[in-house]
C-alpha cells in the first residue's frame, strides 16, 4: 500500500496525540471529505483504530489511536524523509542545482513535508540558502527575499537587456528583486 503525504501527516498527528477531527482539519487545512477518506484508508490498513466514546452530554465522540503497525510505518516514513534530505544536502553542497530543481518539480511538497515531520526546519533552510525548495515560495536568487506576486522581478533576459553582469549560476527559472537587480555591476566587455 502506497500512502500519500497527507495520509502520513494525519498518521503523524494521531501519533502526536492531535487525534480529534477538529485539530486535524485545522492543522492540515483539510476538508471533511479528504480527512474521512484518509482515516478510512488508515483504519482499513490497520495503522489506526477508531472507536467512539460518549461525551458528558451524551454526544458521540470519535476516538482515533495509532496502532503498533502505524507507529512502525510512521517511523519508516520519517527515516525515508531523513535519507532523502541527506541526499538533497549532498546535492546542494555539490552545487547540483538542476538535480535539486528536478526533485522539486517531481514532488513539489517534498521539503514542506520534511519541515512538517521535523526532518529539517526553516532556520536550516535559510542558513543553507535552500528556502527556494519550499513549494509556493519564489525567492530572489541573490538575497533570497521572498518575491510576492506583485513584487518587481527581473529575469535573465532583463539582466542581458540592461547589459549587467549575470550572477553566477542564475538560470532562466530564477528571478532577482529590484534591489539586487539595481546593484548588479555592468557586464564585462566582450569582443
Ligand atoms: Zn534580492
Amino acid at each position: 500500500m502506497d500512502y500519500e503525504a497527507t495520509d502520513m501527516k494525519i498518521l503523524e498527528l494521531i501519533n502526536r496525540g492531535q487525534n480529534t477531527f477538529g485539530a486535524m482539519k485545522t492543522l492540515l487545512k483539510l476538508k471533511n471529505e479528504e480527512l474521512e477518506k484518509t482515516l478510512d484508508i488508515l483504519d482499513q490498513t490497520k495503522l489506526v483504530t477508531t472507536g467512539t466514546k460518549t461525551g458528558l452530554l451524551g454526544q458521540k465522540k470519535i476516538i482515533i489511536n495509532i496502532t503498533e503497525a502505524g507507529t512502525k510505518k510512521n517511523n519508516e516514513y520519517i527515516e525515508m524523509l531523513a535519507k532523502k534530505w541527506q541526499e538533497m544536502l549532498d546535492l546542494a553542497i555539490a552545487g547540483e542545482r538542476a538535480t535539486l530543481d528536478q526533485m522539486i518539480v517531481d514532488n513539489p511538497f517534498l521539503v514542506n513535508t520534511m519541515v512538517f515531520f521535523g526532518v529539517t526546519d526553516l532556520p536550516t533552510l535559510s542558513r543553507l540558502n535552500l528556502r527556494f525548495l519550499l513549494e509556493g515560495k519564489h525567492l530572489c536568487y541573490e538575497c533570497k527575499k521572498e518575491l510576492k506576486r506583485f513584487s518587481q522581478k527581473f529575469s535573465v533576459s532583463d539582466v542581458r537587456k540592461f547589459n549587467f553582469k549575470l550572477p553566477r549560476g542564475m538560470t532562466t527559472r530564477d528571478d532577482l528583486c529590484a534591489d539586487c537587480f539595481n546593484k548588479l555591476p555592468p557586464a564585462p566587455m566582450s569582443d
